[in-house]
């Protein structure tokens, strides 16, 4: 199975990182789409110095249209994540209930990026098979409900990794990393680490980020 990046937008005031989605092409499932990027109320978009893109214009460079995404999964319910769901209404959104639970509560300035009318959510508790040789695995520590999506290829598992790690220095260096100019990368320190120990225990051959160009390989 082939993952394709998507640069959907770039972050100025946090440390000036790429925001990435993933497009999974599935043989059978169509394609699954990982998060969505930033949406558009200006006020944010300026806050956090955003360089914004439309989803499609990004599906568009790997000759993809939102209507190809059948299965929308979003890590987790931050603003860079979720901000374009309503693009994809047609799909359904996998997403962890407590993360559905958490961003009702405390994402109210961008509720209806992901809360719109229609949104058919297909919950998860926990680790869940999504398509045949796609799964998700429950990472909480970034927020309660995070998710990484895990992939086989012909070369073993890959992984992107969502939030659960910003870079790929905090992903090798983990509960040792530097975070001084990486605030929020733990909600839960404790919750944190051991999402990341989990994830390292799989053996992931290839690890995407989604605010870091570098893709690990092993
Ligand atoms: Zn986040």
């Amino acid at each position: 199975m082939e993952i394709v990046r998507l640069h959907l937008a770039r972050l100025g005031k946090f440390n000036d990182v790429p925001v990435h989605g993933f497009v999974i092409k599935h043989p059978r499932a169509g394609a699954i789409l990982v998060d969505t990027g930033v949406g558009w109320p200006i006020e944010l978009l300026k806050e956090w110095k955003v360089v914004n893109r439309h989803a499609a214009d990004a599906l568009a460079e790997h000759e993809l249209s939102p209507a190809d995404v059948k299965i929308v999964i979003n890590s987790h319910l931050h603003f860079d994540h979720c901000g374009q769901n309503a693009i994809f209404k047609h799909a359904p959104f996998y997403i962890q209930r407590s993360e559905l639970e958490r961003a009702r509560k405390h994402e109210k300035t961008t509720s209806e990026w992901f809360d719109f009318a229609g949104a058919r959510f297909e919950l998860l508790d926990g680790d869940a098979q999504i398509a045949e040789g796609v799964r998700v695995v429950a990472t909480p520590g970034h927020t309660i409900g995070h998710q990484s999506v895990f992939v086989d290829t012909p070369d073993g598992a890959a992984v992107m990794i969502g939030d659960a790690a910003y870079t790929a220095d905090i992903y090798r260096d983990a509960d040792q990393a530097d975070l001084s100019s990486w605030p929020g990368q733990h909600e839960d320190r404790g919750d944190w680490t051991r999402s990341l120990k989990k994830v390292q225990a799989l053996q992931p051959h290839a690890v995407h980020f989604c605010h870091d160009t570098r893709v690990l390989a092993f």
